[in-house]
């Protein structure tokens, strides 16, 4: 149960800003991709959910996001637990599949308190999400519940793709068909190597071109309709056991632009960069941000560079890694990379991976 719960900012926060509880371990879908490997009975009982749910309110955190697992299948759990969450002051949303809503449900759970409710959607028609959620009427139901919430205005509400390998070609048809529709919003959440999406990795992994691709059609729309990039660093801080997804960028030629050059200081942390330090323009990594990279063998404050990928610096206690760029792909060991990087580094737990 606790592998569902995130901290986030605890540094500076007198509270979490978001617990994400999976209350459910069961589903109605069994979907090719899923994080969670949900399906199963191993689930919280309702006297520890309410405990649960006690001791996080005294919290005071901002949100609290119900996911699974699918939440509605235990709703009167979940509305239960959203009264008193409410009665605190603490903002509900839920993650769900979007299959079991109808009005009455949207008002229940709307009087109970839910604010937000991102519904996973992974594709424009029925022939891509059925096949990814291994259900004949998935796409119609989650559709046709979208249009209801669109249309009742009463929860906020953002469809959700996860983006992969069999999905990737109908994204641009995606965002356009939310447009159309006077969706406010969209969620973007990119594959992990997770849960089943681990056991399917060889159909549904993306690589660097489709990166470029995604955040090429994001700046395309940006304008027409929000674009965010959800919720899958909860998941990746508790189950990436090791993997790197920045493993693609090994060996490839990349434009660093710096902007944090040799020697300035971090602006807010007492830090000073013993490297020139920037990001690769036109990237997502795990963050949602662009690709940051360290940049070796330069003796000059610069604004941009050009070099290879000679590493990654894979972090296992943050959300994201690091690359490093030199000029010479053969020149450094892994013990002179950690050594030149631990001006920064030596705050997180990382390790050094090479080709
Ligand atoms: S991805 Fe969501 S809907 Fe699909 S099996 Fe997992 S929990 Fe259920």
């Amino acid at each position: 149960m606790w592998e569902g719960l995130i901290i986030i900012n605890a540094m500076y926060l007198s509270a979490p800003l978001q617990f994400v509880i999976n209350i459910t371990n069961k589903c109605n879908l069994r979907c090719l991709h899923c994080f969670n490997n949900s399906g199963n009975d191993d689930d919280i009982t309702e006297k520890e959910l309410y405990k649960l749910i006690m001791n996080i309110s005294q919290l005071k955190p901002y949100n609290i996001c119900f996911s699974g697992g699918e939440p509605l299948l235990k709703k009167t759990e979940l509305i239960n637990c959203t009264r008193i969450l409410k009665q605190n002051n603490v903002r509900v949303s839920l993650a769900s599949n979007g299959m079991l809503l109808n009005k009455e449900v949207i008002y229940e759970l709307a009087i109970s308190g839910v604010r937000e409710i991102s519904i996973s959607l992974d594709g424009p028609n029925k022939y891509v999400h059925n096949y990814l959620r291994g259900d004949n009427f998935a796409f119609t139901e989650t559709f046709k519940n979208l249009m209801l919430l669109n249309n009742l205005k009463i929860i906020d509400f953002e469809p959700t793709i996860t983006i992969n390998k069999v999905n990737i070609i109908n994204f641009e048809e995606f965002v356009i068909l939310m447009i159309k529709n006077n969706f406010k919003k969209i969620g973007i959440r990119i594959i992990l190597p997770l849960g089943r999406a681990l056991n399917n990795k060889d159909v549904l992994m993306l690589n660097y071109e489709d990166i470029r691709y995604i955040s090429k059609i994001v700046n395309k729309y940006k304008n027409d309709i929000q674009i965010i990039f959800n919720d899958s660093i909860n998941h990746l801080l508790y189950y990436r056991k090791g993997e790197s997804i920045m493993r693609e960028y090994l060996n490839k030629k990349v434009k660093v632009i710096v902007d944090r050059p040799l020697c300035s200081k971090h602006p807010e942390h007492e830090i000073y960069y013993l490297l020139n330090y920037g990001y690769i323009p036109n990237t997502i990594s795990e963050d949602g941000e662009e690709v940051d990279a360290y940049i070796i063998g330069e003796f000059q404050p610069l604004e941009e560079f050009e070099g290879v990928v000679i590493a990654i610096i894979h972090r296992k206690n943050d959300i994201e890694d690091k690359l490093v760029v030199s000029k010479h792909p053969h020149k450094y060991s892994k013990e002179q990379i950690q050594a030149l990087v631990e001006f920064q580094e030596r705050f997180f737990d990382s390790e050094i991976i090479m080709s």
